[in-house]
């Protein structure tokens, strides 16, 4: 696995396939999106119900597992732009904030429909999915061959026709 921890996420009952999903979804994220982690996304990309998607992610805000942390991206309800983030936020009381873009006084927990929530993920993964790929030679000498990957490149090695037909297999199921 790329994120052991994930494991505890059984002892709540969430399904394998689900811990597998979510494993390897966020092996893959890139290092510069770690802090807009969105689970709406990961539902969209790995085909998860939302509610479960969330629910999950939250789990992995706790103990034993504490992959991720919430962040709360606060929009001004008077000039919509993102006024500022939020890590720690208390729902049922009042928070008075000054907009940083227009001045705008505004109780950030009676404006509850402006707050984006977003997740943080804390560690890289334990091994990197790149580095478990193993290209054989030949295969590195199409890929060197010019600037930019062309479709004739792909059709020209036996392997990559490999690639592209089971690909096509995968995107059809
Ligand atoms: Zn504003």
């Amino acid at each position: 696995m790329y994120y052991p921890s994930l494991n505890f996420l059984k002892d709540y009952r969430i399904d394998p396939i689900i811990i597998d999903k979510i494993d390897r979804w966020l092996s893959i994220q890139l290092r510069s999106t770690y802090h807009f982690i969105n689970p709406q996304q990961f539902a969209i990309d790995m085909k998860v119900d939302i509610e479960l998607s969330v629910d999950t992610f939250a789990l992995c805000c706790h103990n034993p597992i504490s992959l991720m942390n919430v962040k709360y991206r606060v929009i001004c309800p008077n000039c919509g732009q993102t006024d500022r983030h939020i890590t720690e936020f208390d729902f049922e009381s009042e928070y008075y904030v000054e907009c940083s873009n227009c001045t705008y006084s505004y109780d950030v927990s009676e404006n509850q429909e402006f707050i984006e929530l977003f997740f943080v993920l804390l560690f890289e993964p334990e091994i990197k999915p790149t580095s478990q790929i193993l290209l054989p030679e030949e295969v590195k000498k199409i890929l060197g061959k010019s600037e930019s990957l062309r479709f004739t490149d792909v059709k020209k090695g036996s392997t990559r026709r490999l690639l592209l037909n089971s690909y096509k297999n995968f995107a059809s199921d």
